[in-house]
């Protein structure tokens, strides 16, 4: 009779090392059966967006090929995993299942259903966490409560145990010789975007997989983390590790870049940036309403506009404000966005067009291949006003300022918004503002070859805080004290 083997279920794990569901798998000297469930039938499930599928896969084929190294495959199926995950352990046999943790509130949901299921047959289940330095519930308040704010927030975090050093890959050659039950073709699985290939660009800007993580984690330590500090907001400059989408899909883990960059002279602010990732799952954890429903619930009536109109000209990059449109055709080429754009494009949607952030929230869960349920919600409801430690509502970005700002030159508008890049930098933020002869020379005629502001900043800035004042179950005194000062 074959040795029954251990199932390892990947999920937002896709790598191999520091691994601990595949670590602890190996470790018992028994066949393992790899296995990846499409899953989307889980209830309240944020089914992936087009990005996110696109990611996911080539992030599963090139998973598939390192598995491959080793002689070993990775089983593909679909389905509910509460059905087919206990189904494998029928099939194989199997006495013992392994993954590693995911937050999102209906798998936490869902996988304690499966343990209890399994256990209650007398299979041997384990779960780990690979996708966090600290475990949600593990950082308290004083009183054992969540935080609601940053900054005392990762303090806790940085006077907690250090987190452990990643392991390496484990040595899964002599695990091999089970015979795989049948499984699904990735290709039938239909991730990829059929006509229109909208994807190309997604292609020409990103490496999924493990080995594209690491790639990037590399040169990011080589150059970009020496300026960090001052070059992060700079959307024109390559100074941010892109490393999101590779966390998001745990195709590395976030212990292997805290201890790869921490001993750099620049790694506080750096590290800093991981612990808005820690918080943004702490806050998921305590509050699993966060994608849906405002931390704050004083803004549950707020008095949000409905247009259609505004909502598509925001998606398409077609507002008329370059820095708001290069941002959203970055996302819309790349799959990605820079975090200062993501400010200020979300601020635009939520303060200049007044529509309910979960709009932008839902278009970014659906264009970015590093879309988060946590990160995702929590960046949403901090740029809205609405959530834990959020910026405050009354504060609206400039976008021409903003522009001004962080693309001095216009560069980034110019690389996403070509139809401006003839336009001399003095104007490229506000083309409005540029003589006809600029225009001419340029070849910009505005409301044709690019448009013409759909919201006057001025009229807008003044509609927002007229509705954050004016909603009395939303504007209450000390915020309306805080506007007058402002
Ligand atoms: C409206 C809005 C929506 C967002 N949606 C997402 C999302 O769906 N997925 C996502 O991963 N990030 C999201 N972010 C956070 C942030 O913009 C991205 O994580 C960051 O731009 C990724 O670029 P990077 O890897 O080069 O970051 P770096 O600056 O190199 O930071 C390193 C890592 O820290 C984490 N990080 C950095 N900034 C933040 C932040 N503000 N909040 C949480 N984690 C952070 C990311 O995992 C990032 O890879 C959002 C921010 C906003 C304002």
């Amino acid at each position: 009779m074959e040795t029954p083997p251990a199932i390892v279920w990947f999920r937002n794990d896709l790598r191999i090392s520091d691994n601990p569901a595949l670590r602890a798998a190996s470790a018992l000297g028994q066949p393992i059966v790899p296995v990846y469930i499409l899953d989307e039938h889980a209830p309240g499930t944020w089914a992936a967006g087009g990005a996110a599928r696109w990611w996911l896969h080539h992030s599963l084929a090139a998973l598939k090929s390192s598995f491959a190294k080793s002689g070993l495959d990775l089983l593909l199926l679909r389905g509910p995993a509460a059905l087919v995950l206990p189904r494998l352990v029928r099939e194989t046999g199997a006495r013992a299942v392994f993954w590693n943790r995911l937050y999102e509130p209906w798998a936490v949901q869902r996988d304690r259903q499966i343990k209890s299921a399994l256990r209650a047959e007398g299979v041997k289940v384990a779960s780990f966490n690979a996708s966090l330095l600290f475990e949600p519930t593990s950082i308290r308040t004083r009183n054992g409560e969540a935080f609601r704010v940053f900054t005392p927030f990762w303090r806790a975090c940085l006077a907690a145990p250090e987190p452990s050093e990643p392991e390496g890959a484990p040595d899964l050659s002599f695990l091999r010789g089970f015979k795989l039950p049948a499984g699904e073709r990735l290709e039938d699985w239909r991730l990829l975007p059929t006509a229109p290939n909208w994807a190309g660009g997604l292609q020409a800007a990103w490496q999924p997989g493990e080995a594209g993580a690491r790639a990037r984690l590399d040169a990011f330590l080589a150059k970009a983390l020496d300026h960090y500090e001052s070059e992060r907001d700079r959307p024109d400059h390559a100074g941010t590790s892109r490393l999101s989408p590779h966390l998001h899909w745990g195709e590395i883990s976030p212990r292997q870049v805290w201890h790869a960059a921490k001993t750099h002279p620049n790694a506080k602010a750096f590290l800093r940036q991981l612990g808005w990732r820690e918080f943004s799952y702490h806050l998921l954890f305590a509050f699993p309403s966060l994608p849906e429903e405002p931390l704050d619930a004083r803004f549950q009536a707020f008095p949000w506009a409905e247009d259609a109109k505004a909502l598509a000209s925001w998606q398409r990059g077609r507002t008329g404000y370059p820095i708001v449109d290069a941002g959203m055709r970055e996302l819309w080429q790349t799959g990605w966005m820079h975090n200062r754009a993501r400010m200020v494009c979300a601020s635009f949607l939520v303060k200049h067009l007044l529509l309910p952030w979960q709009y932008g929230e839902r278009w970014f869960w659906d264009t970015l291949v590093d879309a988060d349920l946590a990160n995702n919600a929590a960046g949403w409801q901090w740029v809205a006003g609405c959530g834990a430690d959020a910026a405050p509502y009354f504060r609206i970005f400039n976008p021409v300022l903003q522009g001004e700002k962080f693309d001095p030159n216009g560069d980034y508008v110019r690389k996403f918004v070509p139809e401006l890049a003839r336009l001399p930098a003095r104007f490229i933020h506000r083309p409005w503002e540029a003589p006809p002869a600029v225009l001419d020379a340029a070849g910009v005629k505005l409301g044709t070859t690019y448009p013409a502001p759909i919201v006057d900043h001025r009229a807008a800035r003044e509609r927002a805080l007229a509705s954050f004042v004016g909603e009395r179950r939303v504007g209450i005194g000390r915020m309306r004290s805080a506007v007058v000062r402002g």
